[in-house]
């Protein structure tokens, strides 16, 4: 399976050691050629500002929104999930939302007091808690209908599901356990934020 993982900026590298130790196929994805290659795509965290602004100067922005459309499988962590999400608050006013979930993100949510945090969490699926690294994560605000809500923190989704685009508020290749990108490797591919019926084994590696 090749993943791609969008390298403009950001904890990619992470993320690509990650898949690799999965045996997926991972690659930096720097233009809409290498988008091209990929079966299943992920945006990393990083600073959703920047990112945005090379989204926009690499000429990525069409592709992304394409591939989305037509159901290429993603998975946002942090600056990831903003990106990907529906309405942005306290964000630039310009910066890009590619609208894949219905979930709306307030940026930088947790106070300077918890800028930075690790903590267990209960995910939907998985048997034991999944250890969870957040920095400077936003907030999500608002899920939709069909977005399925698998892990919380202090009652904010931290961790959800619509179809075949899945994101977190956390990063989850920064603690050394591979179980969410094992589930993000087993989404089918699917209708950009459908609520696609069929959902992901949990648990199950890559094929
Ligand atoms: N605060 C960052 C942003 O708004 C996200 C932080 C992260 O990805 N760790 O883009």
């Amino acid at each position: 399976m090749k993943v791609g993982v969008l390298a403009l900026q950001g904890a990619f590298a992470a993320h690509i050691e990650m898949l690799e130790s999965l045996g997926a196929a991972a690659f930096e994805v720097r233009g809409a050629e290498d988008l091209a290659e990929a079966d299943r795509l992920v945006i990393p965290g990083g600073e959703s500002t920047t990112m945005s602004m090379m989204i926009e100067r690499t000429g990525l922005r069409a592709a992304l929104e394409g591939h989305l459309a037509r159901g290429l499988p993603v998975l946002g962590t942090c600056a990831g999930a903003i990106l990907l999400a529906r309405a942005v608050q306290h964000g630039r006013g310009d910066q890009l939302h590619l609208g894949a979930l219905d979930i709306d993100v307030a940026r930088n949510a947790f106070g300077r007091q918890r800028e930075s945090f690790e903590v267990d969490l209960e995910v939907a699926g998985l048997h034991e808690p999944f250890h969870a690294v957040f920095i400077r994560a936003p907030r999500i605000t608002r899920v939709g209908e069909s977005v399925e809500v698998l892990a919380a923190l202090d009652g904010s989704p931290s961790l959800v599901r619509s179809g075949s685009v899945m994101a977190s508020t956390f990063h989850p290749e920064l603690s050394g356990d591979t179980r969410i990108h094992e589930l993000f490797c087993s989404v089918a591919p699917g209708a950009s934020g459908q609520g696609d019926p069929t959902g992901p084994t949990p648990e199950a590696g890559p094929t």
